[in-house]
């Protein structure tokens, strides 16, 4: 068995211009795979590939808005028409909406978390899952989170689109097993990202009452989060499959 956990697989990144997404394109890479990496900002996404490939990496972008369908299979269809196949698929992008309470929680901000964290999954899990079946098999992690577990305050709608992940992630995984596809979840704890930068800007304490609500007292790298995508997505579980991982510092296990 090889050292390099995703060597020559070909995998694709939504969300991959910051945070986890970013990192899980380093990480990935790293790990010998061939990166495909998609967001909505092109020049974050241009720099990325630039960094890889300085460092002798595999890497390409293409620009995808997952909440449009139509652009969401284009990414799939950009990696199967560059490299020739699908391996491997990482559904990270999503965004955190406000922390409001439920009762003052207005609908744009439903719409926008519910089109991004949930129909942007299912759009990209159907051409993903078309490539694998045409490619013979793969591996699928999506990004859920401690919030698709358990609830956490003031995030209604993040909290049920986090839930639906959840459930899409185990419909496939019971729907494709015996065609050789593997379908997890990750459930990150908090993470230094974009997305908390800006809860915690909003709300001040929320940061430090984060953390003293994890059993480790602390928040996660997105490296950190990224490496247990990598091993999951990896040829290194291959009985492992329907499984919602928690990435947590032990936060759901209280
Ligand atoms: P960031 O804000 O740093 O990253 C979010 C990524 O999603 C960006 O690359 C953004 O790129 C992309 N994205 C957002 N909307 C779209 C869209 N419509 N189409 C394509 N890409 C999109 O935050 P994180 O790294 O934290 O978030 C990544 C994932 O991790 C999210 O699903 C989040 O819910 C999840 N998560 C995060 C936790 C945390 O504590 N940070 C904890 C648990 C889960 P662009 O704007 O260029 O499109």
């Amino acid at each position: 068995m090889t050292s390099q956990l995703l060597l020559d697989k070909v995998v694709l990144i939504t969300g991959a211009s910051s945070g986890i997404g970013a990192a899980a394109a380093r990480v990935f890479a790293r790990e010998g795979a061939i990166v495909v990496l998609a967001a909505r900002r092109k020049d974050r996404l241009a720099e990325l590939v630039d960094e890889l490939r300085r460092a002798g990496q595999r890497a390409a972008y293409v620009v995808s808005d997952v909440a449009v369908a139509e652009q969401a299979a284009q990414a799939v269809e950009f990696a199967v028409s560059e490299y020739g196949r699908l391996d491997c698929a990482f559904n990270n992008a999503g965004i955190g909406g406000d922390r409001t309470p439920l009762h003052l929680m207005q609908d744009d901000v439903y719409d926008s978390v519910m089109d991004i964290n949930v129909r942007g999954v299912w759009n990209c899990l159907r051409p993903e899952i078309a490539a694998m079946l045409a490619g013979g098999g793969g591996s699928i992690v999506n990004n859920s989170s401690v919030a698709g577990l358990v609830a956490i305050p003031a995030a209604a709608p993040y909290i049920a689109s986090k839930h639906a992940v959840v459930g899409f992630t185990r419909a496939a995984a019971d729907e494709y097993a015996r065609q050789g596809i593997r379908v997890n979840a990750i459930a990150p704890g908090t993470t230094r990202s974009e997305i908390t930068a800006d809860w915690f800007a909003r709300n001040p304490g929320l940061e430090d009452l984060v953390n003293s609500l994890t059993p480790q007292g602390r928040s996660a790298a997105p490296e950190e989060i990224a490496e247990t995508a990598a091993w999951l997505l990896s040829d290194r579980c291959p009985f492992l499959t329907g499984a919602v991982v928690p990435v947590d510092g032990g936060f759901v296990n209280q």
